[in-house]
């Protein structure tokens, strides 16, 4: 018979019957437990206080004070209501033993007993008895502890992960399929940045919350970073202030404001710009940096096909680097351990490199496998280890990877995941890395 901590375990025998009291008294003892004698009802009470049993064995037929008498006023003393009873009785009336059962008591022996018996009762008891002290325990714990989340957190969200073009069905469920949008800030403030069809689903979330202020930084006007913005809610809602912040002028001399009204045109989209009732106001990026309350966003061209910028937020002492179309290293196919800051390659991408330094949080791409690169060398995307020497140059603490080519389905993206890793450890970089996917919400 396992007994429960026999060393802790103070059992008070409760009997008048001599032969009863001693076979059961021994046989405990020689359990493990500690065993005190009560031979009447008014020594039990008595022992109950200067005893402190955990358990009592108690008699229902006793001198002095009946068993019955003595079970009510251990329950009613405060001292005393916590100790467990068992009932070892003779008497099996069921009158007589719904009336125990009314003072708690749930284990009730019969006598005369089988000792076996009795041991197991006792170890099943006292068994119970540690299970709902540890459940009472946790269930207090439970109530008392009600985490939430810092206000000065910074959090990022992704609304699309998807480069090119917007992708979906089976194959896409674990990503998503919608292109590039992300949200980032602290609980009072936050930025857009690009507005890929990820930004339908964000404007639903901004028009619930009434008429307020709206920041969106665009990188680039190639489609996967605008398409979304005819189906933006909030900018067709009275009351709401769009400001959108974009390179001063496109590759092809456009300003901002054309290349929006542009895709709003008459031969590409029901609905013109003039039906958008929000407040929308243009901005160059003129100036190096943008404070909006407490974030500093800044920016730097990076190398892709058309006049873009990356963005690095920086907020409560955190930096946020977001890169979502470039191509590091223009056309260089070999290992990234031959490359450091001092190799002429490098040369072109030294201002971005230097935005991107130590940030807290890299999310950038690495759209193609070193072997599709090969056949897409100036399309202004970077292959997966030259971006995994761009996160490792950068000494990037955390590394979120978006702008999934469309080629790449689920599987695919999982498989590519564990190369990267193989390659940044080959590279002894112990960096966390991980995929975007749409809906990703992080506080950092
Ligand atoms: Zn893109
Ligand atoms: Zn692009």
């Amino acid at each position: 018979m396992t007994n429960p901590q026999p060393e802790k375990t103070r059992i008070l025998v409760a009997e008048d019957t001599e032969v009863i009291s001693t076979l059961m008294v021994e046989l405990l003892r020689e359990n493990g437990y500690l065993v005190e004698l009560a031979c009447d009802g008014e020594e039990c009470l008595q022992k109950a206080h200067s005893f402190s049993p955990d358990l009592i064995l108690l008699d229902l037929m006793m001198p002095k004070i009946h068993g019955q008498e003595v079970l009510r006023r251990l329950k009613e003393d405060d001292r005393t209501q916590k100790i467990e009873v068992i009932v070892c009785t003779a008497k099996t009336y069921k009158q007589d033993l719904d009336q125990v059962r009314n003072f708690g008591v749930y284990d009730i022996v019969s006598k005369p007993f089988d000792p076996k018996e009795l041991l197991h009762v006792v170890a099943r008891h006292l068994a119970l008895m540690k299970e709902n002290q540890a459940t009472q325990s946790l269930s207090q714990t439970t109530d008392s502890y009600q985490p939430t989340i810092s206000l000065d957190r910074c959090f990022y969200q992704f609304w699309g992960t998807r480069g090119s073009i917007p992708v979906s069905g089976p194959r896409y469920v674990r990503h998503g399929g919608n292109t590039a949008c992300l949200e980032v800030g602290d609980s009072t403030t936050s930025v857009v940045i690009d507005a890929g069809s990820g930004i339908r689903d964000l404007g639903h979330k901004l028009a619930q919350k009434g008429p307020h202020k709206i920041y969106l930084f665009i990188s680039h006007t190639h489609w996967d970073h605008i398409q979304g913005f005819p189906f933006f809610a909030p900018a067709y809602l009275p009351g709401y202030e769009l400001i959108i912040y974009g390179v001063p002028v496109s590759t092809n001399g456009k300003d901002l404001r054309s290349l929006f009204r542009g895709q709003l045109d008459v031969d590409y989209f029901p609905v013109n710009f003039e039906a958008m009732k929000a407040h929308i106001e243009f901005r160059s990026l003129a100036e190096q940096k943008v404070h909006i309350d407490g974030l500093e966003i800044s920016w730097e061209y990076t190398i892709h096909p058309a006049t873009t910028v990356a963005f690095c937020v920086k907020m409560h002492g955190r930096k946020l680097a977001y890169l979502s179309d470039n191509e590091f290293l223009y056309g260089y196919l070999g290992s990234p351990a031959e490359i450091n800051l001092h190799s002429p390659i490098i040369q072109p991408s030294n201002n971005l490199l230097h935005l991107l330094m130590d940030a807290d949080l890299l999310l950038s791409e690495a759209q193609y496998t070193n072997d599709e690169y090969q056949s897409k060398i100036g399309w202004g995307h970077t292959s997966l280890s030259n971006a995994c020497c761009l996160a490792t140059l950068t000494r990037a603490k955390r590394w979120v990877i978006t702008h999934h080519d469309p080629a790449h389905d689920d599987d695919f993206l999982a498989q590519k995941l564990n190369l990267t890793r193989e390659i940044l450890r080959r590279l002894n970089n112990p960096i966390e890395v991980f995929h975007a996917y749409d809906g990703l919400l992080e506080f950092f």
